[in-house]
């Protein structure tokens, strides 16, 4: 049997651990475009805020793809699919035959269009490569600009704001982290991001960029003008699948069954590139975190080498340390209003400068956010990726001395 992997993310690597676990004699390859042991892409902004060397990034020793008997194609691009002759196209290789395929591609960077987007020192941050570029421009960087509250704009922020720079950040949204926490968790963030000397902007984009070759302004959609000689933008990803052939069904992500399979039988999807079912949401969703991404690989392999394993969707989460805020967040966070079904309970102690909020959906626990006093949040974490009903009245959840040994049946 051959199994060929696109992508050699964290996705791809699981996927492959867990097909030569169950079948120490098939072929195994693995495609990736970047020429390096697979690495922590979560961690890169702690090489660009100084705190982590480049070389403690692999996730994986040196001698990996020898002792796991597989065949690495690294620094090459899948460029097609050709499902009937199954082979995968390589830029500069000849193709590569499969009886079996995942697609680990991960994501893109969503491209800015915008006037002068192409000048130098404007980043998208994702790859260890971006990283060393923006290094490599700090010397003479003294005005960093960033482009969105998520994950990614908010860790170059931090990284850049540690590094010493004037970091401007701006939000089209009004608060930072819009998708991982509520307007009142997000006011508590962008209070304390200011009160750190971040200058933060909301409800607000770029127009234009100027500068000589390398950036050195922006316009701003309110017709103000801002000084700045590095940029990052951060405005989130998109399944990175310009390779994919027409046959393969896709929506956000390429959509996968309870087995990881594609529409195409014997072809497979996992991380950031695939569409599942959210566990919280109770909808298909693309939840581009990491251990997602290793979980579904896993699953994906198994299911590769022939064992049936089903599973079970996937959870939004995130653990961020903010300045002192230790932010923790579940599934779904922000519910529909709407939703008559979901019923929504906070406590905010400006006094202990906690948050709690939970969510509940059908008198499930589906979504919860914990600003600092986070230690519980483990615990709710299973609650919610095993749909258990509470065994106790939910306002309970919301006490500061809550003990979670009530929850036990
Ligand atoms: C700055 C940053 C911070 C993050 N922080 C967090 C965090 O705090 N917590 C969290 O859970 N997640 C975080 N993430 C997200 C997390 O890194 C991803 O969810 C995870 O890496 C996805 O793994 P993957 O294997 O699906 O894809 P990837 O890690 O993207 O790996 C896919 C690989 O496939 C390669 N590839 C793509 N197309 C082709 C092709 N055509 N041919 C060959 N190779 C190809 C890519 O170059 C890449 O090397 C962060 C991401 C970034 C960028």
């Amino acid at each position: 049997m051959e199994h060929l992997i696109i992508g050699n993310g964290i996705a791809g690597v699981c996927a492959a651990e867990a097909i030569r676990r169950l079948d120490p004699s098939a072929g195994i390859t693995m495609i990736g475009d970047e020429d390096t042991l697979p690495y922590s892409r979560p961690m890169i902004s702690m090489v660009l805020e100084g705190v982590l060397g480049e070389e403690r990034l692999p996730v994986r020793s040196a001698g990996f793809y020898q002792q796991m008997g597989i065949k690495p194609v690294l620094g090459k691009r899948a460029v097609a699919v050709d499902i009937e002759g199954r082979r995968v196209e390589v830029e500069g290789c000849p193709p590569i035959a499969f009886d079996r395929l995942l697609i680990a591609s991960g994501a893109d960077p969503r491209r800015l269009e915008v006037e002068g987007s192409g000048l130098e020192n404007i980043f998208y941050m994702r790859t260890k490569k971006d990283v060393r570029r923006m290094l490599a421009a700090l010397p003479r960087a003294r005005k960093a600009l960033v482009l969105g509250g998520g994950l990614v704009g908010f860790k170059a922020a931090y990284g850049l704001l540690r590094r010493g720079l004037q970091v401007s950040m701006l939000i089209t949204s009004d608060y930072p982290l819009a998708m991982q926490v509520d307007r009142e968790a997000g006011g508590m963030i962008l209070e304390k991001l200011v009160s750190r000397g971040l200058d933060v902007r909301t409800a607000i984009s770029v127009e234009a960029f100027n500068g000589r070759g390398t950036v050195s302004g922006a316009r701003l959609s309110d017709g103000s003008r801002l000084e700045c000689d590095l940029v990052v933008v951060g405005k989130g990803v998109r399944p990175a699948l310009s390779f994919l052939p027409a046959g393969v069904e896709k929506d956000l992500g390429v959509m996968v069954d309870q087995h990881l399979e594609t529409s195409i039988k014997g072809i497979f999807a996992a991380g950031d590139a695939a569409e599942c079912v959210d566990l919280a949401r109770q909808k298909r969703w693309v939840n581009a975190i990491w251990p997602e991404a290793a979980a579904q690989g896993r699953i994906a392999g198994m299911n590769m080498a022939g064992r049936k394993v089903t599973y079970p969707g996937s959870l939004s989460r995130n653990v961020m340390r903010i300045f002192d805020l230790d932010v923790m967040t579940i599934g779904m966070v922000n519910p529909d209003p709407e939703d008559r079904n979901v019923q929504v309970l906070r406590h905010h102690d400006p006094v202990r400068g906690t948050y709690r909020k939970f969510v509940l959906r059908d008198d499930v626990l589906s979504g919860a956010m914990l600003i600092n006093n986070i230690q519980q949040g483990g615990l709710f974490l299973s609650l919610i990726q095993n749909r258990t009903r509470l065994p106790l009245d939910p306002q309970k959840l919301l006490e500061p001395g809550f003990n979670p040994g009530r929850l036990r049946p």
